[in-house]
């Protein structure tokens, strides 16, 4: 039988030092391929599973390439007195870090088997078999829940949310660290309504205590031309802190632990 170790996935980066990403420091692995296709979504050449040339900053680069676990453990132990320090660990993100299955539960194993905390950042839109697999080895599951209105969700993201929806209920009853997070998106989901539908469908998952608001940004604009893309929302304003706030505390009325940003 294939050790883990060896199983090859393919990433598109490995970012160290992240404090947004899971608790304390932590490395996270970008794989690549995402089944949904988020107007604002700031990673767009982790969307396709394809090996990719992008220009960025007048240069072409190269996204996306085949790498082992063995490769991703030897840099991401690299960090280990922080995680240890900190409490971090690694975080798994994409894309969608669930839409390779093998090649992300190798990686949660090959981390937990050395002490390391595991987390996943996710959208949920996976099957049930595979989150089950990733559930035994994560400690911390951050999951997106974008919008509760389907019709909305499929226009914006390409996907319906009823998958998405019925996962986070699942995964609530057998996972006691969910984190729920939301982007919020001017025009999509940024109304009082919409993040109180959110907030009690998070509370109505009972085991959920905390739920995370990431204010919308445009950091990923321009890698949007550079894989020769529009990007869709470039007439979107940012949304004002005060703004931010008020929903913040619409969640916090609901009965749940919220903070603004990740
Ligand atoms: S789920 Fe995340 S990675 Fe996938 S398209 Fe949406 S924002 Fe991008």
């Amino acid at each position: 039988m294939k050790d883990y170790l060896d199983v090859v996935g393919r990433i598109f980066d490995i970012q160290k030092y992240s404090i947004h990403d899971g608790p304390g420091i932590r490395t996270i692995v970008f794989l690549k391929g995402c089944p949904l296709r988020c107007k604002w979504c700031c990673n767009p050449e982790g969307q396709k599973f394809d090996i990719q040339n992008m220009e960025f900053g007048g240069k072409n680069k190269i996204v996306g390439k085949d790498v082992t676990v063995r490769e991703v453990m030897t840099e991401v132990m690299k960090d280990k007195n922080y995680y240890f320090r900190s409490g971090g660990g690694l975080t798994l993100s994409g894309g969608e870090c669930l839409a390779q299955p093998d090649f992300g539960e190798a990686l949660l194993i090959a981390a937990k088997n050395i002490g390391i905390s595991t987390a996943i950042e996710t959208t949920g839109f996976a099957k049930w078999e595979y989150i089950e697999r990733y559930l035994k080895c994560t400690d911390h599951i951050l999951m997106d829940i974008k919008n509760i209105d389907n019709d909305k969700h499929q226009r914006f993201c390409g996907q319906s949310n009823s998958v998405i929806l019925e996962n986070a209920r699942r995964i609530a009853k057998v996972h006691n660290d969910l984190t729920i997070r939301v982007p919020v998106i001017p025009t999509f989901n940024d109304t009082e309504s919409e993040i109180r539908s959110i907030a009690e469908f998070t509370k109505n998952l009972k085991t959920v205590k905390k739920l995370h608001l990431l204010p919308y940004h445009r950091l990923g604009a321009d890698k949007y031309k550079g894989l020769g893309r529009e990007y869709l929302l470039s007439e979107l304003e940012l949304i004002p802190n005060e703004k931010m706030q008020r929903l913040k505390n619409i969640v916090e009325e609901v009965g749940l632990e919220c903070q603004i940003g990740g």
